[in-house]
Parts: C-alpha cells; structure tokens; sequence
C-alpha cells in the first residue's frame, strides 16, 4: 500500500489537526505492515506555498528561515507521535521535486493554454471564488486579481472523472464525501487557472516552463509531490505497479485531491491513485483551531503533558469517521484514565499479580479466545474509532471474566485454566494493540512475555488535567 497525507502549509507551527491526519496514516501503515504487506507511508511539507511567504513578510523574517523552521517542526513530529512515515518530503528542498513538476506540466501541455483572468483570490485557500466573503471562513478580504494566467481544460476531464468514481476505479470514503464530488463534478467543471504571476509569489514557487514571469500554481505543485517523492526505482513500485495508492485528508481540500488531482494524471497519461479517505475537523475547546488555540492544539506540548499513549488514543478512540470532534485537556484525561489505567492497566496488572500469586509465575497453556477483534474489517472502512473500540471490547471482556470466574476461589486447575484464557488474552491485546500504541503495547507484551513471567509493574499513570492550554 503506498499511503500519503497531504503536505501541510508551513505558515506556522503543527496542529493538533496535522497530528489527527498523520496518526490515522500511521495505524494504517503499521497494521499492513503488520500483516506482512508491503507499505511506503509518505507525508512532507508543502514550502511553495503563497501563504508562506505572506507570514514570512508578517513576521519580519526571510521566507526560506521561516518554511525552514516550521517544517522542521512538522518532520520533528516523528519522533513525539511515534510516526513510522518512511519519506518525508519538503517542496522546496527535495532534489527532483521541482524536476517533477515541469515533466508533469510538460506532459499536460496539450491541456495548457493562457488567457486573462480577473477574479477574487483568497490567500488563505488559495484559490478564486466568484464572489467574497471566503466561504471556507478566512477573514482577510478577498483580493482582485487581474492577470495573465495559464489555464488546464479540467472541462474535458468532467466525463472521465464521473466515470471514474462511480465504477469505484476511484475509491472515495464516507460515501457522503464521494456523492458531494460527484455532485461536483456532474454540475459541470470549468477549466482552472493554474498558475500565478511571479511578481505576485514575490518571485517564491516553481517557474512555469518557459514562462519564467509566471509561478505554477500552489496546488498543482503540491499535489505533484505524491509522485515526485517517488524517485527512480521507487515511482515504479509505488505508483505503476502498487494495487493501493490511498490518500489521507481532511474535508478542505478534497476537491483538489479527488477533481483536479486525477484529471492532471489522466491528461499526463498517469496512473491514478485508487483510494481517498476524508477526515472531518477537530476543534479545541469548541472553537475552530487557531493560534489562540495556544498549547491545548500543539501536538508536542500535549505529548510532553500527557505521553503519547493518552494522544494518540483519543485522537483514534474518539474522533469519528463522520462528523468534527472537540477537543479538551479533560476529555483526554478521562479517555486515558478510563482505558489505559484502569481498563488495561488494571487487567495485566491483576492477571499478571494472580499468575505469581497462584503459579508463581508460571504461564499455564493458552486458554479460550475472549472475543473477537475485528480490526480489519473496521480498518478496511477507514474507521479508527470502530477499530479501537474493537480492541476495548477485548479488555472489558477480560475484565469481566476476571469477575466471572474468580481464580482466586478456584482450585488450581480452575486457577490454571483461566489464568491461561487471560494471559492469551492480553497477548493478544498486546498485538491488536500495536498499530494504535506502539509503545503501550510494547510494555503490554513485555508484562505478559515467555513461560515464566516479570514481576507486576504499572503500565499506565493515572493523569491530572495540565492546563497546557494556558
Ligand atoms: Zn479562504
């Protein structure tokens, strides 16, 4: 499966909505890897963006510190979020990106033609629309724009494209996001502007071919990054010859990603990605993600608060396939008091106190299995949150086996055979487990590990509010 994120803005720091979108991949990615397929995770920065030259000049600081700067900030995720991506792209930095491009435009130029364009553009989108206010909310006033500019006959590609998604050539999931594109593109698709005065850019971006006076536009750049970070031997692997092509994003940009996107590569004679999954919005607080969203939105500062075990478990455990979720210091909490401390923590802790207590220790034979765990099936519909709590069906069921059968009131075959039902069971939590808490797992399966097992030690803290958000 090659799996990609979209690339981010580098305008400002990450988000905890940045960290939602790459979590998700993250499970994806381990838990085919896990089943012995072959993954290639991808995500990166887009740096060629207009909107960061525009916070550049607002901070006072040349553009290239800043993109610098804050994609560092983005790659530095890794590491804090236990992200297994395998490349990382930056736009503005990686050799053969902008090569790339120019062969993408190239082998699109029979679509390529310029006019004169008058319109409204949003910097914060990054697009045109007919008429002002920005529909997306951005609050800076739309700007007029009037200027020679290259346009893509996206027009011709209205046919293929329903064709496309509605055969399921082009997987797009929920199914409300697939029937809205649909509903898109079947109203009719008028051809883009695709590229930008470099007086406008400040002179940032990837020239157009032989217009050096224009810059391509933003998102055809960006989108371009999902083949140019696949160099030489790679791009025939993961983009020709791969079966699952999957792009993760959220609710904004998906007209980009599953219009545009697949109407370039047709008309470049490319192949296609064949799945797009949609994530909705995380708000904090109840109010929509912004600076003054201060700590509670960082991904690290939360991570440094709390572990990334309680992030990373809310971010799959409550956000919904469907529908934004709100974001608070004292939701995680709860979320990871109730699950991690006391649901897990609290069964291997018992399991493993009772196996020393009646066996000394010993790991009698594997038992019954407790429950099902249908963890593909919910990851095949791109839901986290049913994956998870398939996997917490498990612990409450243990726990209330524990309850049912009371090994302590049992003579020792009764002692043996439910320890071994119970030890298996949290075995198999500790694999079920991995792709969504990598580390958490890993003490789970180091607790319960071999014939002879460790001493008990707690697995999880119990957490207090950290106001990081002050
Ligand atoms: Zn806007």
């Amino acid at each position: 499966m090659y799996l990609t994120t979209t690339i981010p803005y580098v305008n400002a720091r990450p988000h905890l909505g940045h960290a939602l979108e790459l979590v998700q991949a993250d499970v994806l990615a381990r838990h085919h890897r896990r089943r012995g397929e072959p993954v290639r995770f991808q995500t990166g920065t887009d740096d060629n963006s207009l909107k960061n030259v525009l916070a550049a000049e607002a901070a006072g600081v040349p553009v290239r510190e800043l993109v610098d700067r804050n994609a560092a900030a983005f790659e530095g995720l890794r590491g804090p979020l236990d992200l297994s991506f395998d490349s990382f792209i930056r736009t503005s930095v990686r050799p053969g990106h902008r090569a790339g491009v120019e062969r993408i435009w190239e082998a699109t130029g029979h679509d390529l033609y310029q006019r004169h364009y008058e319109g409204l553009y949003c910097v914060g989108c990054e697009q045109f629309y007919p008429e002002g206010p920005c529909p997306d909310g951005h609050e800076a006033p739309l700007q007029r724009i009037s200027e020679h500019n290259w346009f893509f006959r996206l027009s011709r590609y209205q046919d293929a494209l329903s064709e496309l998604i509605r055969g399921g050539r082009l997987r797009i999931e929920p199914v409300a996001r697939r029937n809205e594109v649909l509903a898109f593109i079947e109203a009719g698709l008028d051809d883009i502007s695709v590229s930008r005065s470099a007086a406008r850019a400040r002179g940032w971006g990837i020239p157009v071919p032989g217009d050096p006076d224009q810059v391509v536009y933003v998102w055809w750049d960006a989108l371009a990054n999902y083949v140019t970070a696949l160099e030489g031997d790679d791009y025939d692997r993961w983009w020709v010859s791969e079966r699952r092509k999957v792009h993760l994003m959220g609710k904004g940009v998906i007209r980009f990603h599953a219009v545009y996107w697949p109407a370039m590569l047709l008309s470049a004679g490319e192949p296609l990605p064949t799945e797009i999954f949609v994530h909705d919005y995380l708000t904090v607080g109840g109010r929509k993600i912004s600076k003054s969203s201060g700590g509670a939105a960082d991904p690290v500062a939360l991570v440094d608060a709390y572990g990334v075990d309680a992030v990373r478990w809310w971010l799959l455990r409550e956000v919904p396939r469907v529908g934004d979720a709100d974001f608070t210091e004292e939701r995680l909490v709860a979320r990871a008091d109730e699950d991690l401390a006391n649901g897990l923590g609290n069964l291997v802790n018992r399991v493993v106190t009772m196996v020393h207590r009646f066996l000394d220790g010993h790991v009698p034979p594997a038992g019954e299995d407790l429950a099902a765990v249908p963890v593909d099936e919910a990851l095949e519909a791109f839901d986290f949150r049913r994956a998870a709590t398939a996997v917490w069906a498990l612990v409450e069921e243990a726990n209330r086996y524990v309850e049912r059968t009371q090994p302590w009131r049992q003579p020792r075959a009764g002692q043996e055979a439910a320890l071994g039902t119970l030890v298996h069971a949290c075995r198999t939590l500790a694999v079920q487990l991995k792709p969504f808490l990598p580390t958490a797992a890993a003490r789970v399966a180091a607790a319960v590990a071999g014939e002879r097992l460790p001493r008990p030690e707690p697995l999880f803290r119990r957490l207090a509010t950290a106001g990081v958000a002050g």
